[in-house]
């Protein structure tokens, strides 16, 4: 099963991206990871990938489609996976179609995670998010603390803010949001395979949600 993750920053999909990936055993992929992981290196003639990741601006395309064609060609992409984060804008989506067209497959499922009104609370949410600096393991400061302040739970290493979750990085994030998420989600609809998450639940109720609509049995 091939899956794409869209919503806003804030919205959880990350963390309801890698909860599905632990029980169903498909990779998670996030474009975010991949490239602050790589965020040292210089591209684009000088200009680092920080520079716009840091202020909340979108990579270049064309940096962003040979990271992914670099992922989802790997062995353990082979029965499927769970991209979180890809496709953020109508060409990126064309690209990722087309890839998979030229090997005779096609997206199950766009997952699209929401919160209804004004989505004042994301950035309270953005603000209490902690990342692990080993695995990448999120953590919310107001709905999944670690059980050890300031460590990941799973690896034990400690716990930092992520660099671009400051107020000026998520107001351009939550711009570009909006200006490329119309046409996505419509081109999804268009095609029969968008699904709509309310994220306003706590994690577990809008991860219950999300099972049963993908029609996923937890072992
Ligand atoms: P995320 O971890 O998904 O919040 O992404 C963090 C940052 O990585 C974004 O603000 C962008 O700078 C960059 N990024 C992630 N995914 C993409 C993408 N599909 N296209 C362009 N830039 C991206």
């Amino acid at each position: 099963m091939k899956i794409v993750f869209i919503g806003p920053p804030g919205v959880g999909k990350g963390s309801q991206a890698k909860r599905l990936s632990a029980d169903t055993l498909r990779p998670h992929i996030s474009m975010g990871d991949m490239l602050r992981l790589q965020k040292m290196k210089k591209i684009q003639g000088g200009k680092s990938l920080g520079s716009f990741i840091d202020c909340g601006d979108l990579v270049p395309c064309e940096v962003v489609i040979k990271f992914l064609k670099d992922r989802i060609f790997k062995e353990d992409c082979r029965n499927g996976y769970y991209l979180d984060g890809f496709p953020r804008t109508l060409k990126q989506a064309n690209v990722l179609d087309s890839i998979l067209a030229e090997q005779g497959d096609f997206l199950d499922f766009a997952v699209e995670f929401y919160i209804p009104g004004t989505g004042n609370d994301l950035f309270e949410r953005i603000m209490s998010r902690l990342s692990c600096s080993q695995c990448s393991e999120t953590y919310s400061m107001k709905n999944r603390p670690p059980l050890r302040e300031g460590f990941c739970d799973l690896c034990d290493a400690p716990l930092l803010r992520r660099e671009d979750d400051t107020l000026s990085s998520f107001r351009k994030r939550m711009d570009i949001f909006k200006k490329w998420a119309t046409p996505l989600l419509d081109y999804y609809k268009e095609k029969g395979i968008l699904l709509r998450f309310n994220a306003l639940n706590s994690i577990d109720e809008t991860y219950a949600d999300l099972l049963k609509g993908l029609g996923v049995q937890k072992e």
